[in-house]
């Protein structure tokens, strides 16, 4: 591994960031762009082609020694491909990003979503090092995950493995926006947290929560911590569903670590206990006693560390 180095980038609706890492992950140089993705996709790739060029111009790493570009992107994805199929803030659709990176750099390219790129990135640089299973949930507006099986990103027949976000929790529970009714993200993402205390108090429930003009899973956070019944209620179920969430997972996988990242995964020992003492109660003995259950590692260069390990993972 000496002396070969990667690029990552990190694709966002806000901002392209990149970097040039060895295979340790140090970071020799970075460089960051504002996406301005309303200037459609034809300007977009062209400011990714620059933060490429500047960060290679910028390490001094001779070209050469560059063997791989990880790209993390929100998805859907066809990564397989290295297609960009749609995206809520971005202008792609349909859209190759692989094959003008390739063909601008003659560097390998690898696109995956943003889910599996953390997981990736947990696996070689955080909380998952060391570990040869694990599983990845990330729990902010949505519910992402990402599996490492025997040291290898899962990624499935079309390459949608762990949209754990999609996975069925209660039959008869609310809709979510892919169609289907009682999905995870339905039921314990931020955005439904926040929706479910504002409907509640919409209700007419007495709440402290009933002061804001906008409740938000960090309101229901606070008030949950300062004691108001209906926070606390909103909240213990959702981190309910999270609970079952992970211990599906630990039933499905086995795996020796489950890491939570994302927003919720900020509200602390709450969250932890929670779904600590469900995964105790849902799952066998044997699992639930040999599969620890932590938070993300990574801090707010995680998509960027994220990609660098994609494109380390790719190269090996
Ligand atoms: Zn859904």
């Amino acid at each position: 591994m000496k002396d070969r180095y990667v690029i990552g980038i990190d694709l966002g609706g806000t901002k392209i960031s990149g970097a040039v890492a060895n295979f340790k992950g140090d970071i020799i140089s970075q460089y960051t762009l504002p996406t301005k993705a309303e200037e459609g996709e034809k300007a977009v790739l062209e400011r990714i082609i620059k933060v490429v060029e500047k960060v290679i111009n910028e390490s001094n790493v001779d070209k050469e020694k560059i063997v791989s570009i990880g790209i993390g992107s929100p998805g859907p994805l066809d990564a397989k491909e290295g297609k960009i199929i749609t995206t809520a803030n971005l202008p792609f659709k349909d859209f190759n990003i692989v094959n003008p990176l390739v063909e601008q750099f003659h560097i390998p390219a690898y696109l995956d979503n943003d889910a599996n790129v953390a997981a990736i990135g947990e696996y070689i640089f955080g909380a998952g090092k060391g570990t040869n299973n694990m599983i990845f949930i990330t729990v902010s507006t949505g519910i992402g995950g990402g599996a490492i099986l025997n040291g290898k990103i899962y990624r499935g027949n079309t390459y949608n493995a762990l949209e754990i976000g999609h996975m069925t929790l209660d039959e008869k529970g609310p809709r979510c926006n892919c169609g289907n009714y009682g999905c995870a993200e339905a039921l314990a993402s931020g955005t439904a947290i926040g929706k479910i205390a504002t409907e509640q108090v919409k209700k007419g429930f007495k709440s402290s929560l009933g002061n804001y003009d906008q409740i938000t899973s960090y309101e229901v956070f606070k008030e949950a911590e300062k004691g108001d019944i209906l926070a606390k209620d909103v909240l213990y179920k959702a981190l309910n569903y999270l609970g079952i969430c992970v211990a599906n997972m630990i039933t499905s996988f086995d795996p020796e670590l489950v890491i939570i990242g994302g927003g919720v995964s900020k509200g602390g020992s709450i969250v932890f206990e929670k779904v600590k003492e469900v995964v105790k109660t849902r799952c066998l003995k044997a699992m639930w006693e040999s599969t620890k259950i932590v938070p993300a590692a990574l801090g707010t260069d995680a998509g960027v560390k994220g990609a660098i390990a994609l494109a380390i993972m790719e190269s090996k």
